[in-house]
């Protein structure tokens, strides 16, 4: 196993493995939610150290020392996050050192930093905040800039434990400047990378079936590269990932295995390289020098959100109309009385005309139309729940789908948000027959 020597000569095992505990009673509630394990599992991650579990604990010190015991029996790194505020609910402190079997020391220099940082705003320092200059016996303190509560560095025996305040503006820049370099030191020189590939507008099952034959012997290349499938409403993700020491090898085996992929899958992916859906299509439109213009029924403006959600949308995206009740349908997008009559609002006649109507009325190049019965109530035999229609137009052509979606009102209202995006993509490509 790769290691490091340390100051006095001893081999050090690499820290391969994390294990991450967020604390906070909030946490244990429907109301708050523990983010801070995501940018510490990314950072910890791009460092080569695998988080291999991760949990959240109540502010009971017992319990989180008995937490902290089962933890550091599982990983070589221990990252806690919160706690270590001034109030007797913060016992992160206290628990950590009743798990190593250290004592807590209150260390001077800390304590004046403290006092100063209250006297600089002209208050006395509230006596409770002395608890934030205890210091579990041999730990080196993390400073931060950014609040009271300091971090703390704590080695025992192999193991590194390291204490980090709850807020996320105090924890990641304390993680990122001073914890992260230190890991990274002693990691081996392993790194893990990442790629995402996504795909619109295929079920999860049909990626799988056209990405398996490319994927499966990816995983036991000479640089193995693991595949993970992620499903979301409209879009599959399909995570690669490589791990190991030799750098341009892993980006080779990590750049040869996404392009394989992404062959295999074909037409369907947009994006291999980070970029979300509707940046793709903004990238497209840009490039063309087209603008696109949305009219919306039952996504009631999510199309358009999502689009101006892109900085610089005011290059390519000229507006839109949300055309809920038939008579916007017909005063704002021109859409001829007989059709809705004839067809009804959730039709393909209806939607081209829809997409035509905001085409011209916003003078643009594209027009994109979403009409459908995200219900949970309108729903018939011959137009279920989940019918959405999308139609979209360019000056040669107006092309509508009809597609039936499975889920909820809100499921079917991001499905189709997605489907309207993706069939833009497809207008605009340089090839729309691909
Ligand atoms: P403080 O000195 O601010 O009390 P602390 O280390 O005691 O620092 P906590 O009291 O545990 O931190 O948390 C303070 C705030 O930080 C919480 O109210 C919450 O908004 C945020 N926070 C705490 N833990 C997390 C987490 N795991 N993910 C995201 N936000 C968190
Ligand atoms: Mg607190």
């Amino acid at each position: 196993m790769a290691g490091s020597v340390d100051a006095v000569g001893h081999e050090r095992a690499s820290l391969r493995t994390a294990g991450i505990i967020a604390v906070g009673t909030e946490l244990l509630t429907p109301d708050r939610i523990d983010t801070n394990s995501l940018h510490l599992t990314a950072q910890l991650n791009s460092i080569g150290i695998d988080v291999v579990f991760k949990s959240v604990a109540g502010d009971d010190e017992a319990q989180l020392s008995d937490e902290i015991a089962h933890a550091l029996a599982r990983c070589d790194v221990l990252v806690t996050s919160g706690g270590l505020g001034p109030t007797s609910d913060d016992v992160t402190r206290d628990a950590v050192a009743r798990a190593l079997g250290l004592p807590l020391e209150e260390d001077p220099d800390l304590l004046a930093r403290i006092r100063e940082r209250f006297e600089r705003r002209g208050l006395a320092m509230p006596e409770i905040n002395r608890r934030q200059a205890a210091v579990v016996r041999g730990a080196r303190v993390l400073p931060n800039p950014n609040g009271t509560a300091p971090g703390q560095w704590i080695e025992t025996g192999s193991r590194v434990v390291v204490l980090l305040p709850g807020p996320p503006r105090e924890l990641e820049p304390m993680f990122d400047q001073h914890v992260k370099p230190a890991l990274a030191n002693r990691s081996g020189g392993r790194m893990v990378r990442r790629r995402v590939i996504r795909v619109a507008g295929l079920p999860e099952s049909r990626v799988e079936e056209l990405a398996h034959p490319a994927y499966a012997p990816l995983a036991s290349g000479r640089v193995p590269v693991a595949t993970t499938i992620l499903a979301s409403p409209g879009i599959i993700e399909l995570h690669l990932s490589v791990r190991g020491d030799a750098h341009d090898e892993l980006d080779r085996a990590l750049q040869a295995g996404v392009e394989a992929v992404a062959r295999a899958v074909g037409p369907a992916v947009f994006s291999i390289d980070g970029r979300t859906l509707e940046q793709v299509v903004g990238d497209r439109l840009l490039e063309r020098g087209w603008f696109v213009a949305t009219a919306e029924s039952c996504t009631g403006g999510l199309v358009a959100a999502r689009l101006t959600s892109v900085p610089g949308s005011s290059g390519w995206f000229r507006g839109g109309t949300v055309a809920y009740d038939n008579r916007v349908k017909l005063s704002a997008l021109d859409v001829a009385p007989n059709l809705l009559s004839e067809h009804g609002a959730v039709s393909e006649p209806v939607a081209e005309a829809m997409a035509d109507g905001v085409r011209r009325r916003l003078a643009a190049d594209v027009g994109v139309a979403i009409t459908g019965i995200a219900g949970p109530t309108g729903g018939s035999p011959e137009k279920p729940i989940g019918t959405v229609v999308i139609a979209v137009s360019v000056a040669e052509s107006t092309v509508a789908r009809t597609h039936r979606l499975p889920g909820d009102r809100q499921l079917v209202r991001q499905h189709s948000v997605v489907l309207a995006l993706d069939a833009v993509r497809r207008a605009v490509q340089p090839d729309p027959t691909k």
